[in-house]
């Protein structure tokens, strides 16, 4: 048997954090637990009303389409998807076909020994299908979710095994929160996958399985893995594979067949008399959220920082921590002017005492009072020797519990280490001690240590050490 190649292509559905629906202006809530609260005759099908598109849909859509890069066309079409199925009071589905709002776009998956493009052959808006509840003599439905905005988002086959299928999803999760457009909550169904697997020799074409519904990535790996398993069993018994969907059973952690596909489905698309052309116009577009992709991020990160890629791919795993290490960097070495201890610090501080703190106290950074400027001056501090590191991590912890501001604790924890301070402070417990000056000319060295302890007890072991038994030294043998 030659080689075999697997051979992946990825659909996803994507729920966008609309205010409202994709044709109604009834609550996009998914976490509305009321049943059919949200609702109107729009979104339940009821005859001759009108759809009216969400402009703000549209304005998250095409934020996803730029940032993977995608030709937006400034003219797509909505069409009715026809079937019938409980969930689908219209019995059809309001989606884009033939024109769709964007095409050719990609993502970069990035890792260590990992540098891959991936290309995206569409996407497009659609509105989703209310929820079956399923009991064990009778189903019930709720409308709430029926018609709040999708994308769809359509790879080519360009992944090649169950790791790159989940790296892509990941990154895309990411992408997807970097832009704000959606939680891309698994769990509450807000993301979710379908999986196109075949296995062939190199440059040919195997026969394409469809693996639907899946709700994690976690799935969606576990999936492709069974399935190539599957197929290559079965190829290598000299058997077909049947062109097929297949559903996952998250339990068993298996695929199953549910049906043959014969032909290709017929769901009779055409164009939607209801609603116009979508047009895009440069107004439109321009409306549109930019932003840095964690990959290019990732790369940025690594050139511009000369960090390593593994630690980079900890700083980029969420906008805030990345905006965080960028602040507290120009910051610091801004105060600093020496690059290489600026990394040091803030690599150092961030990923092994920051972030262990946050997961420790099991808190986001964006939650608490640390900013990146007082994480940058706390270093400085440190760096300037004025504070030990067990201050630094005890200051961090404060902070982040949000007990105490950095700049207090700096305050209280700061060495004195100004001259005049110290020269006041030491001809102070000079006047208050004569006998222990006495005892020093008599050559009582013991006296000297007496006298640093009162220092430092006056200073609650803030005075800094060496000069303060430089300046004590001084002040002894100035009396002599
Ligand atoms: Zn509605």
């Amino acid at each position: 048997m030659k080689n075999l190649i697997p051979k992946i292509g990825l659909e996803i559905h994507l729920e966008l954090a609309t205010q409202a629906k994709l044709f109604c202006s009834c609550k996009n809530d998914p976490d509305e637990p009321e049943p059919n609260k949200n609702i109107c005759p729009v979104c339940t099908g009821q005859p001759g009303v009108l759809p009216v598109l969400n402009e703000s849909a549209v304005i998250k859509a095409l934020s996803l389409a730029k940032a993977l890069k995608m030709k937006i066309n400034q003219k797509s079409l909505f069409a009715r998807k026809h079937y019938f199925y409980p969930d689908l009071p219209k019995n059809y589905q309001i989606s884009q076909y033939e024109l769709p709002l964007a095409t050719d776009g990609e993502v970069i998956l990035v890792r260590e020994n990992l540098r891959k493009k991936i290309r995206i052959r569409r996407l497009h808006l659609e509105e989703d299908t209310a929820k079956n509840i399923h009991f064990q003599n009778y189903s019930l439905i709720d409308f709430n979710r029926s018609g709040v905005p999708l994308v769809e988002i359509v790879t080519e086959p360009d992944l090649n095994s169950p790791e790159e299928a989940e790296i892509f999803a990941e990154e895309l999760v990411l992408l997807i929160r970097y832009l704000k457009i959606s939680q891309a909550d698994a769990e509450k169904g807000q993301i979710r996958f379908e999986a196109n697997i075949s296995l062939a020799e190199e440059d040919k074409l195997g026969v394409k399985v469809e693996v639907k519904n899946i709700g994690s990535i976690q799935s969606l790996k576990d999936a492709i893995a069974y399935e190539i398993e599957r197929q290559k069993a079965v190829l290598e018994k000299g058997g077909v594979i049947s062109q097929e969907t297949r559903g996952f059973d998250e339990i068993k952690r298996i695929t199953f067949s549910q049906r043959e596909k014969e032909e290709a489905e017929d769901y009779r698309y055409f164009p939607d008399p209801d609603l116009p052309p979508l047009l895009v116009n440069e107004e439109l577009e321009n409306r549109a959220i930019l932003t840095e992709t964690p990959w290019d991020k990732k790369l940025r990160f690594e050139k511009e920082y000369k960090i390593e890629p593994k630690l980079s791919q900890i700083l980029i795993r969420n906008q805030f921590l990345a905006h965080f290490f960028e602040e507290a960097f120009s910051e610091l070495y801004r105060l600093t002017d020496d690059f290489e201890e600026t990394k040091r610090l803030i690599l150092n501080y961030m990923l092994n005492d920051l972030i262990g703190l946050l997961e420790k106290l099991k808190i986001e950074l964006r939650e608490t009072l640390l900013t990146p400027h007082e994480f940058a001056h706390l270093l400085f501090v440190f760096y300037q020797n004025k504070i030990s590191s067990k201050i630094v991590k005890e200051a961090l912890e404060l902070s982040l519990k949000g007990e105490k501001r950095v700049e207090v604790i700096i305050q209280e924890k700061e060495k004195i280490s100004d001259a005049e301070i110290l020269n006041n402070l030491i001809e102070e417990i000079l006047r208050e001690n004569e006998k222990s000056v006495v005892d020093y000319k008599n050559g009582k060295k013991e006296a000297f240590e007496y006298l640093i302890g009162l220092i430092m007890k006056k200073t609650q072991g803030r005075a800094d050490p060496q000069l303060t038994r430089e300046i004590l030294k001084d002040k002894l043998e100035q009396e002599i």
